[in-house]
């Protein structure tokens, strides 16, 4: 299954050198690789994932599937779907209850001999129905010649006539009500079935009545035929996936849970006010298995009760973001893009350097060394966007240059408006790019989740009136506290100043954009505050991320490739990043040249770099170094 499928080409397996961006793959374009046909042959990555599904298919368990968007956990859930046994498959009719017109009976078969039932009925229905309306005529001609020929009296023998015509009428309607209604119909699968209830309302989810507006006079509408099955009862013996599980109303939580519980469930009309709430069925089988996925916090909102019920007879897994960057793998993003070509049907095939930028580009997306993105939903967006230009100027292949375009249209929201931040701040020029100034320095933020900005932050420290209190303003507030708290632990223990009787004020300027994560400036932070106290300049060519642990060792931060790019785009000279990230590195070449960039693992190399001139003698920041470090000299640049 997915990755075991070795890639095939029309010129066959042959591989050339496994180092080139391709894997060694001799072809020309995407036309020249094959895609498999099955699903869950097309699955790149999440070996555990997969291995779950797997056994969960065979041992008929549930699976809580949490991960980033777009790495395949709707993919999965349908491949599950088609590796479940479609013998097992069942049709579901609702029948008129005699003895209870609102509580239609249910009645379960295999599949197929649903559909051949409803037209066994229909035919009898018919076939009693043109008797009857035989036996009508005669019964009319016989009331009207009677009243004609014998009493003269024209009027009334129309009068039995119309009556005699809505008795019968009215009983060909009640034989047509003996139809079941087909409920759930599989005759014509080749799968089990799989059903997306991502976001359903309750009477999607559950089931629903519909409301009969006339309710009586021989008008209405059986009860059994206004019953409409819910995606828990079309998933019946087959595979049922919610996305985003956390935003399904703890009502449809509560209700979901028993129908996995007791494995089937009553169909009754969900709106209140409508006749179809006083119609409830017989219990309907929901046998499914549920596949809930989300991301980390969906599991926060999620019913505890029904996360625990998952746990308890199912697995939970965690989806991998990235995959080890090896030519088999690199292939096989290779035959992604072969695949996303096809599935589209309109895109011109890719050249192989349009692949190699593809491949290019999901090591860039990675964000780690030596892997590759799963974020396969962007990539594949990339695709369709390199491929719909190169239709939209006519050309017979997309290429690299289309690819490149298409980096460049499909940024995100968030690098979109990065960049017009950017380029406004460039028109005041709050950037400072050039010399010393005390308690103020560069940071670097991600918005969104791939574009860097740089976030300078100004600290001032006042003696306080009463106990010391850190003054911060705005949505960071928490995190500047946080880190004056880290780093007041080195203060104290390596300086005569007391934190706690100063007030600390810190400053993220312009931090007020929505999306700035500045859960990754605690050493910017600290060396704002350290520098103010001491009254040391900041050089202002630098910029820095990093998190800080109470003992002073840098930690390592999310973006540091986007941060990099956003110091070097905004013209700082160096940039100081944790000597953890350091393999994560991953900038363009044009960058590399504008910046240089220092690795650190402790405040006091970050100091070394940042703070300007020779620390006082025996001051605190020269006691800092030489305690910590036993006087290590400045880090090695790279
Ligand atoms: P999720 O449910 O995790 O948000 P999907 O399963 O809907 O993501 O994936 C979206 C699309 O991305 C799929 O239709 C498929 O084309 C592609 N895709 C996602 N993950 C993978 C994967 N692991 N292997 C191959 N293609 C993938």
């Amino acid at each position: 299954l997915g990755s075991d499928v070795a890639v095939e080409t029309t010129e066959g397996t042959e591989i050339g050198d496994e180092d080139t961006l391709l894997g060694g793959l001799a072809i020309d374009s995407t036309d020249d690789i094959e895609v498999p046909e099955r699903l869950v042959d097309q699955v790149i990555g999440q070996e555990h994932a997969r291995d779950v599904i797997m056994k969960a298919a065979k041992q008929r368990r549930h699976v809580m599937m949490i991960g980033s968007p777009g790495t395949g956990k709707s993919m999965l859930a349908k491949a599950m779907s088609e590796l479940l046994p479609k013998e097992e498959l069942q049709d579901v009719l609702a029948y008129h209850n005699p003895d209870d017109g609102n509580n239609p009976k249910i009645r379960t078969v295999p599949a197929g001999k649903g559909e051949q039932i409803v037209a066994a009925h229909r035919e009898e229905a018919r076939k009693r129905n043109q008797t009857r309306t035989f036996l009508m005529w005669i019964v009319i001609a016989v009331v009207l010649g009677y009243a004609l020929l014998i009493a003269g009296e024209l009027l009334l023998g129309i009068i039995a006539a119309v009556i005699v015509y809505f008795i019968f009428r009215s009983g060909n309607r009640s034989s047509s009500a003996m139809i079941p209604n087909l409920l759930v119909n599989n005759a014509d699968r080749t799968s089990a079935p799989f059903q997306d209830a991502t976001g359903a309302h309750a009477g999607a989810l559950l089931g629903d009545v519909r409301h009969d507006p006339y309710q009586s006079g021989g008008m209405e509408t059986p009860s059994h035929d206004r019953v409409e099955p819910g995606a828990i009862h079309k998933a019946n013996k087959g595979v049922l996936f919610v996305d985003e599980i956390n935003t399904l109303d703890i009502r449809s939580q509560q209700h979901l849970m028993t129908a996995i519980q007791e494995g089937e469930f009553s169909i009754t009309g969900q709106s209140e006010r409508s006749s179809g709430a006083m119609v409830q069925t017989e219990p309907v089988p929901t046998d499914f298995i549920m596949i809930a996925a989300g991301n980390l916090d969906a599991m926060e909102n999620m019913h505890p009760a029904l996360r625990s019920r998952i746990k308890g007879y199912g697995y939970e897994v965690y989806m991998d973001d990235t995959i080890e960057d090896t030519p088999d793998m690199r292939r096989k993003y290779a035959r992604f893009v072969a695949q996303e070509v096809a599935n589209d049907g309109r895109l011109p095939a890719f050249t192989t350097e349009a692949i190699e930028e593809v491949v290019l580009e999901a090591r860039r997306r990675a964000g780690r060394k030596g892997h590759l993105t799963l974020e396969f939903r962007n990539l594949g967006g990339l695709v369709r966007v390199a491929g719909d230009i190169a239709r939209g100027e006519g050309s017979p292949f997309t290429t690299r240059d289309h690819v490149l375009q298409a980096k460049r249209r499909s940024r995100s929201i968030e690098q979109q408006l990065a960049d017009d931040y950017i380029e406004r701040r460039k028109d005041y020029d709050l950037t400072v790019r050039e010399g010393g100034i005390v308690g103020r320095v560069n940071g670097l933020a991600v918005m969104g989740q791939d574009s860097g900005i740089v976030m300078p932050v100004m600290a001032e420290v006042t003696p306080s009136q009463g106990p010391g209190d850190v003054i911060a303003t705005g949505l960071l507030k928490e995190m500047a506290e946080e880190s004056v708290q880290n780093v007041s632990a080195i203060i104290k223990k390596f300086s005569d100043e007391n934190l706690g009787e100063m007030d600390v004020h810190i400053q993220f300027v312009q931090a007020g954009q929505a999306g700035v994560d500045g859960d990754s400036a605690s050493v910017t932070v600290a060396t704002a505050v350290i520098s103010a106290l001491e009254d040391a300049p900041v050089d202002q060519r630098v910029a820095m991320t990093g998190s800080l642990s109470v003992r002073g060792d840098v930690l390592p931060v999310g973006g540091v490739t986007y941060k990099i790019e956003a110091a070097a785009k905004a013209g700082l000279k160096t940039v100081i990043i944790p000597r953890a990230n350091e393999q994560d590195v991953m900038i363009e070449d044009e960058f590399a040249e504008m910046i240089d960039i220092v690795p650190v693992s402790h405040i006091s190399e970050v100091l070394d770099v940042a703070l300007v001139g020779e620390p006082e003698k025996d001051g605190f920041v020269d006691r800092l170094r030489h305690l910590t470090l036993g006087g290590r000299k400045s880090p090695d640049a790279v």
